[in-house]
């Protein structure tokens, strides 16, 4: 019997607002523990809580770029559970009236377009940090992360495998940093989901027992821990046993999921409306104001690389994947750069020198103006193209500008024709047994003689006349 799986993620997102969502402590992340806690933020009893603004137009940024609905009356509900990591004994989070709802999000997987619905977005506060290092009998808590303002953005169970899974939540974070509202580091814990997992036969209309796994923190382990889940619950079925509807923990060392819990229901939390805190009625003229302040969103950036610059599909989704990346590319077509030739340029030497370094492009010490003026070199005939290479590599690691470095270095293109004619010489004179093979029919031979004679000019000569003045010599 075949299978279809069925997921719905649950991703919560650190809004990257300066203080938290409740009292006026600093999200700093990686202080010294319990230096950026208050009163409100440990739980003491007797202080009240105070909405962050800023958190809430994070939230309902987020949503109407994802064509959510925004509620008219939100409020915030306390869910109830023990653990030492939350002082108050419960989180402050929302329940039956989240600020968003009914939004989707496009995915492009394999060339073609899912559309992921979103069913809610809420905000919520993260809970502090339990440390258990030291050794002792006794653990320590961290709360300088408790009250940090979150968002939990749940989808529908519309995904249908690990690789449209990743898809999405790659496109989340894209989204959330054009919007300038999360960070999107999964290393830091800013960006982390909870995958909802069950298996079906192929034509079965009903749902199966979901597993939610829990402990999700990069791209690949969304991937690595659904389909492990999949592959598991599968076997369970195939073995005549029934999947439980459980909490489930990924462990990312061991590449599995394990039981954690039974899943437990929104009753076992005894939610109910935060009284400390009033209901949200955003005026419908401030979410107008948010709605025409939101920046070009990737999808609609990406349809308009391609028809404005005539970019391919795949050139235009990468870069259109970072907002700053983008606003990089259309600098340097300003700036005179053909497109397709900045792209790849991009696409390319610059973005390997950036991982290698590790650098974002707001860090790149080779400005857009500058590529676009070693591309002028290239279409000139100044550089090679093949020198261009080196050109780069040195604009990126002195700061300085293409013509400087080709002054200084001596790298002008070689195109006067007596000069590549003597090297062309030379060659033919010390390989006679190629070229032998060569009119015998051995055309490939044109790129050795080639290869050769780039390599004696140090990559300099004009490879358009070089390649003339071979094919005439050898013919
Ligand atoms: P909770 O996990 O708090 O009980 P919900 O019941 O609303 O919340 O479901 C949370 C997530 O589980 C959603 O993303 C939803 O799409 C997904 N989900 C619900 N039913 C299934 C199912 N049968 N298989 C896979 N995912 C599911
Ligand atoms: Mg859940
Ligand atoms: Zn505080």
């Amino acid at each position: 019997m075949k299978y279809e799986a069925v997921i719905g993620l649950e991703v919560h997102a650190q809004m990257r607002t300066e203080s938290k969502i409740f009292c006026g402590c600093s999200t700093r992340f990686g202080s010294e523990p319990n230096t950026q806690t208050c009163e409100i933020c440990i739980g003491m009893p007797g202080v009240l809580p105070v909405l962050n603004k800023k958190a809430l137009e994070f939230a309902i940024r987020t949503g109407l770029a994802m064509g959510c609905t925004i509620s008219a009356y939100s409020r915030f509900a306390r869910k109830n559970y023990f653990y030492p990591d939350l002082p108050k004994g419960y989180q402050i989070s929302q329940f039956e009236h989240p600020i968003c709802e009914h939004g989707h999000v496009d995915v492009a997987v394999d060339g073609e377009t899912k559309r992921v619905r979103i069913t809610r977005i809420h905000m919520e506060e993260d809970a502090g940090k339990n440390i258990h290092e030291g050794g002792g009998n006794y653990s320590f808590v961290d709360l300088n992360r408790a009250g940090v303002p979150l968002m939990e953005i749940v989808s529908e169970p519309d995904i249908r495998s690990p690789k449209e899974a990743s898809e999405y939540m790659k496109k989340l974070r894209t989204i959330l940093r054009y919007l300038g509202v999360c960070d999107g580091n999964m290393d830091q814990g800013s960006l982390r989901c909870d995958a909802n997992v069950s298996v079906r036969p192929v034509g079965q209309k009903e749902y199966g027992t979901r597993a939610e796994v829990k402990n999700i923190n990069s791209f690949r382990f969304v991937e690595k821990a659904i389909d492990y889940e999949i592959r598991r619950q599968i076997r369970v079925v195939e073995e005549g046993g029934k999947v439980v509807q459980e909490t489930r923990l990924w462990d990312s060392a061991k590449g599995i999921t394990e039981s954690m819990r039974s899943k437990e229901e929104a009753h076992d939390y005894r939610y109910f409306p935060e009284p400390d805190l009033v209901p949200i009625a955003a005026e419908r003229r401030w979410i107008d104001e948010l709605r025409a302040s939101l920046p070009e969103l990737p999808d609609a950036k990406k349809v308009r690389f391609v028809s404005a610059y005539g970019l391919p599909e795949y050139d235009a989704d990468l870069l259109t994947s970072e907002k700053a990346v983008a606003e990089w590319f259309e600098e340097a077509v300003k700036a005179g750069g053909q497109p397709k030739a900045v792209s790849n340029w991009m696409m390319g030497d610059l973005m390997k020198l950036l991982n290698g370094d590790n650098r974002e492009i707001g860090d790149c010490p080779v400005g857009p103006e500058r590529l676009a003026g070693m591309l002028k070199l290239i279409d000139k005939g100044t550089i090679s193209g093949k020198i261009a290479k080196t050109v780069f590599e040195e604009m990126y690691r002195s700061g300085k500008d293409a013509e400087q470095i080709v002054r200084e270095k001596g790298l002008l293109q070689i195109s006067d024709e007596s000069a590549i004619e003597k090297t062309v010489d030379e060659l033919i004179a010390r390989h006679p047994a190629e070229v032998e093979r060569f009119r015998g029919g051995e055309e490939k031979l044109l790129g050795f003689f080639v290869g050769q004679a780039m390599k004696a000019m140090k990559g300099k000569a004009n490879p358009q006349v070089l390649n003339e003045l071979l094919k005439k010599k050898l013919s």
